[in-house]
């Protein structure tokens, strides 16, 4: 390994990095740095966040630029303003002993005339969101014809947010001969675009394998029916009573719900997303980046620039449209030298996406069992122990109690008070749990309904009562003329539906019967998929489809027969809790919401089980 002397990094700069306990150039550095001196051609670097690209680029850019020129030498772009603030930021720490060294971040959603004002007195390098950057170039308030370097961070990431053509109209601003440096995580097609276009012999460097995750990161996925993705999501927290980890879901909307809920049930959760004000976000990231917050809610964009790199899950709420995204999701655990795990929450549908992962990602997931109560009241329990072990004893403050709680104490022995504080929290789990039913797994229940009866007339009286089932709540159940004698398996089914059904639609329980089926989709979906289906054909046989007698949703259901959860059930497992979290957990949903739904001041801990 090459120290940051050999790799032809000034002194100056060494100095800075050397107060910020930089010792030793790290792989992507090692890469990059003496290209950057010394070459002219430019460069294409897969490297996942927190692999320390920020000064594998920042630091020669900043070696080369020449202060006593007043002008805007280097550019760059990335996709938030978060980002933008923490590259500046690094920036402006490794030019700490370059006098008259200027760097300026421009971002939406601060004053554009504050950043205009700092362009006029003159920088040298711009990091910007590209949305912002080409609103000030149209007001000709910033000149790139002077521009040598121009760095893509999260090149992935800003073509996913749509910057296409804000990055391409960026660029025909920039000098011909600039010397172009492109960032990205994963190397989707449009990237390979981009590098053809703008770049001249690129160099590519690859910092792991490409498209490979952390080899710190296990990945894990839960198959769920998609009713239960919650209630397994709140088996997991509470299976893993020390968690600290990003929520990944796909829109704000989901988001918001979700933490909400989470907050409601009593976990110590928030949301980040774009609905949020810029104020509101900080102070969540700030929250969350100082641990008062376990669990955070987010939407891929909004958790751009959160720098954490102590996070011991990510998960998945649902795997994201885009498969590249999945790898800066589980990139943001193990990280830092340290383990981490990445778990999806999946329905029966997304089962094909996870083996197209494992194939970007060159790794096998592991299919986790959502944990039982029992194991999870165990889990707990001896992480009441563990933090009774642990715990800081006070001894001033606590000196003056004591001794009337030895008094009280007196008669009983060292083992019975032992049992006695760990029977109150058991006893509380158990209660809880005993009347919490398990979570269903889809393939048990295939597995099962494989030795059903399969008697004709059995089925007859299934057909005219639509299975004797009602649906799930917000769902219709649809009656389809084929069945096993069709060769149709539950997967062959959802296979249909995928090709007849132009736009995407869940699918809920499916029963596959001897000569037809039954299958749920949301009520709002039931026409749509009537129509699209019927009358196609399925290995020469016409399909016919049909709401099922009894099938629409939204009605009285005991959820006995199917393991579904009425409004009441889901209510009793909302996690158990103590009265004094009750009472925390109301007082929290009583402050005011934002427009959004948001709730300011979050700042309870979280009410741990014990
Ligand atoms: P980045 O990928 O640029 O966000 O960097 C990830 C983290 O690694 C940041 O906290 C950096 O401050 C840190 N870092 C970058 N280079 C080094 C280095 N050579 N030695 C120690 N830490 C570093």
């Amino acid at each position: 390994m090459k120290t940051f002397e050999e790799l032809g990094v000034a002194t100056n700069i060494r100095k800075a990095i050397e107060e910020m306990g930089y010792e030793n150039p790290m792989p992507v550095q090692e890469e990059v740095i003496p290209y950057l001196l010394g070459e002219t051609s430019d460069i294409i670097a897969l490297a996942q966040t927190g692999t320390g690209k920020t000064a594998a680029f920042g630091l020669p850019v900043l070696q080369q630029i020449n202060v006593k020129e007043n002008v805007p030498q280097a550019l760059i772009l990335c996709p938030t303003r978060e980002l933008c603030l923490q590259i500046a930021g690094d920036l402006a720490d490794y030019s700490k002993y370059i006098d008259h060294l200027r760097v300026l971040p421009v971002y939406g959603g601060s004053s554009i005339e504050s950043q205009i004002k700092s362009l006029k007195r003159g920088v040298q390098i711009i990091v910007a969101t590209p949305g912002r950057l080409i609103d000030l170039i149209n007001r000709k308030t910033v000149d790139l014809t002077n521009v040598r370097y121009v760095v893509l961070d999260e090149a992935d990431e800003m073509l996913n947010m749509g910057f296409t053509e804000s990055i391409d109209e960026i660029l025909s601003k920039v000098p011909a001969e600039r010397k172009m440096l492109l960032f990205s995580a994963t190397m989707p097609k449009e990237i390979a675009k981009i590098t053809k276009k703008y770049m001249q012999n690129p160099k590519e460097i690859t910092i792991g394998r490409k498209n490979e995750g952390s080899n710190n990161v296990k990945h894990v996925y839960y198959m769920v029916h998609a009713k239960d993705k919650y209630l397994a999501l709140k088996r997991i927290a509470d299976y893993y009573p020390n968690i600290y980890g990003i929520v990944f879901c796909r829109t704000r909307r989901e988001t918001q719900e979700i933490a909400d809920k989470l907050i409601q049930d009593g976990y110590n959760a928030d949301s980040l997303h774009g609905d949020l004000s810029q104020a509101q976000r900080d102070y969540v990231m700030q929250k969350f980046r100082i641990h008062n917050i376990q669990l955070l809610v987010a939407t891929d964009v909004a958790a751009r620039g959160l720098d954490v790199d102590s996070l011991t899950h990510v998960i998945n709420y649902g795997l994201p449209d885009d498969i590249e995204s999945y790898t800066h999701r589980s990139g943001r655990t193990g990280r830092a030298g340290k383990t981490g795990t990445s778990i999806a929450i999946v329905h029966v549908k997304e089962k094909s996406k996870i083996r197209e992962i494992e194939k970007i990602i060159n790794k096998k997931f592991e299919q986790g069992v959502i944990p039982s109560g029992e194991a999870i009241c165990e889990k707990q329990l001896f992480n009441l122990v563990d933090r009774i072990e642990k715990v800081k004893v006070n001894e001033d403050e606590i000196s003056n109690i004591l001794p009337s709680v030895y008094r009280k104490l007196d008669w009983l022995e060292k083992e019975d008070i032992i049992k006695r504080v760990v029977a109150l929290e058991f006893n509380r789990l158990i209660d809880y749990y005993r009347e919490a039913q398990e979570i269903e797994s889809p393939s048990d229940r295939y597995t099962r309904e494989e030795s059903f009866p399969r008697r004709r007339d059995r089925e007859r009286s299934d057909r005219s009562s639509g299975g004797s089932r009602g649906a799930e709540r917000g769902y219709s159940r649809l009656f389809i003329n084929i069945g096993r004698t069709d060769n149709v398996n539950p997967a062959t089914l959802m296979g249909l539906v995928n090709d007849f059904v132009p736009e995407k639609v869940n699918i809920g329980r499916i029963d596959i019967l001897q000569n037809f089926s039954f299958f749920e989709v949301p009520e709002k979906d039931a026409q749509k998929v009537i129509s699209s289906m019927s009358r196609q054909e399925q290995n020469g046989r016409r399909i016919s489809v049909e709401v099922a007698q009894g099938g629409s949703g939204g009605g009285d259901r005991s959820g006995r027969d199917r393991g579904g959860f009425s409004s009441q059930r889901s209510d009793r497992d909302r996690g158990p809790r103590k009265s004094s979290d009750y009472k925390s957990s109301s007082s929290r949903s009583s402050k005011p919401s934002d427009k959004s739904g948001h709730r300011k001041g979050e700042s309870g801990r979280r009410p741990k089980f014990s």
